[in-house]
């Protein structure tokens, strides 16, 4: 591998040239495109919705399981056809398949021409340069905690009312099935004080709600002494003028302390929703997931969630077919469904994923019969989503305008609980709270009338 840091800056670096960057996956990689574009802006690219005119495309690539891992190799194979037609592109693989694979993947993808991984987006603009230079690189070692903090990245996203805030970054569980530790390292809670300092600045640019993201977010401080943890965390964010509304995503059911649903209770501008995944209704397949709690724990979190803010809405995620999974215990993964009520669930079939632990497990289900689970699992769920959003109809739900839908003749905004509504007014409400009541409800929309 070059020693990237020695080297000089391009002369072309002024030229402006056109960035494509696809993401795959979760926030913390939308977040993440969001620092790439505005890494590459400084070395003259700008950002282009046409892979076709780009001169740098990029994939930040997700590996949670392998499907998505296989999408990036399809998409890699669409983009062979472009760089022999254009030899000057550049084609670069960052996220976690590339924090994942390293230099195989340059090996294995002879037209690639970068592999950065999850602790490297800082070096992407000097890979770049190099890459313009003729070289291929991959750059995918993890770094120190110091080094971390000191290099957590801002947030660069532009314009917009509603804006993503990292204030973790990695992840210690290790539940037995994810991939996610050994690709994006060990937990570390971002500075307090650069966060809110971040917050005020989004607040002075308009942002009106902020979203705290992180792998486990509640878990925000514990392993360092000087920072606040999360319900103080949350407290601190609530004090920011001008900031009417805060989210926070993902959190885990052993890390939802009684501070952190006190804030439910008592800060109005936290948002009545928590996505809190259960991943299994059974103790059995819980233990053997390495999740840290048993039904009966997570569904006490639930009804002292639904106690702090009547009308909360949960939402949450459920792997079927894990190894062992019986139609007992899958049984107790619907009838969780029906204790707690989700008012969404993402819902996956088991993928067995390199280094750990489930992949020592007997991958003992067949492809049909996760199949058939994930179906009912589904069906259910959509039945009570309709339900919910119906239940909604008739009442008066504060929204924040976001903007324009995407049939692009209403308007469109959330409510407390993260359903959308579409409504019809004037744009110049994009970035205020308006007060709508719903008229009809649709699978995963709302409509409403001001
Ligand atoms: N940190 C979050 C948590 O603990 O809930 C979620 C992170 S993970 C990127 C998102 C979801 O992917 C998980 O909640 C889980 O449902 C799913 N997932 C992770 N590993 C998986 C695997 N090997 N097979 C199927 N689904 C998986
Ligand atoms: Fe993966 Fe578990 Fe960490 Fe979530 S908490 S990222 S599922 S290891």
């Amino acid at each position: 591998m070059r020693n990237i840091g020695k080297m000089r800056q391009g002369s072309n670096a002024k030229k402006e040239k056109l960035l494509y960057v696809e993401t795959f996956g979760c926030q913390m990689n939308v977040s993440d495109s969001e620092k790439i574009v505005a890494l590459l802006k400084g070395i003259g690219y700008s950002n282009t919705h046409d892979f076709s005119l780009a001169d740098l495309i990029i994939l930040n690539t997700c590996s949670v399981r392998a499907k998505a891992e296989q999408k990036v190799y399809s998409r890699l194979g669409r983009f062979k056809g472009l760089k022999k037609r254009n030899r000057r592109l550049i084609l670069g693989v960052g996220g976690c398949v590339a924090q994942q694979e390293g230099e195989r993947l340059l090996a294995s993808v002879p037209y690639l021409d970068i592999v950065f991984g999850t602790h490297n987006l800082h070096m992407l603009p000097e890979l770049v340069l190099a890459a313009e230079q003729g070289e291929r690189l991959s750059q995918t070692a993890f770094l120190d905690n110091g080094t971390r903090l000191d290099l957590f990245p801002a947030a660069d996203g532009e314009g917009g009312v509603s804006r993503f805030v990292t204030i973790m970054q990695g992840c210690d569980n290790y539940c037995s099935y994810c991939i996610v530790p050994y690709v994006r390292g060990r937990e570390i809670s971002r500075r307090s004080v650069e966060i809110i300092d971040e917050i005020r600045e989004m607040a002075s640019q308009g942002v009106r709600e902020v979203t705290l993201i992180g792998q486990n977010v509640n878990s925000y401080g514990l392993m360092s002494p000087d920072e606040p943890d999360f319900a103080s965390l949350l407290r601190l964010v609530a004090e920011v003028h001008g900031i009417k509304r805060i989210r926070f995503t993902t959190s885990h059911p052993k890390d939802i302390s009684q501070p952190l649903i006190d804030c439910f209770a008592e800060l109005p501008r936290l948002c009545g929703h928590i996505h809190l995944p259960a991943q299994s209704g059974s103790d059995a397949v819980l233990a053997r997931m390495n999740r840290g709690y048993t039904r009966r724990e997570y569904l006490e979190k639930i009804s002292a969630l639904n106690a702090a803010r009547p009308g909360i809405q949960i939402t949450g995620d459920m792997i079927v077919g894990f190894p062992g999974e019986s139609e007992a215990d899958f049984s107790e993964t619907l009838s969780l469904m029906e204790e707690v009520r989700y008012a969404d669930l993402f819902s996956f079939v088991y993928s067995v994923r390199p280094e750990t632990r489930a992949a020592q497990l007997p991958d003992d289900i067949s492809r049909e019969e996760k199949q058939l689970r994930l179906e009912r699992l589904q069906a259910r769920q959509r039945e009570m989503t309709l339900e919910r959003n119906r239940s909604l109809v008739g009442s008066r739900q504060e929204l924040l305008t976001e903007g324009v839908s995407r049939r692009g003749d209403q308007l469109f905004g959330r409510t407390s609980g993260n359903r959308i509504v579409n409504f019809s007014s004037d744009p110049s409400l994009i970035g205020s709270m308006v007060e709508v009541t719903i008229t009809r409800a649709f699978q995963n929309s709302l409509l409403g009338e001001i």
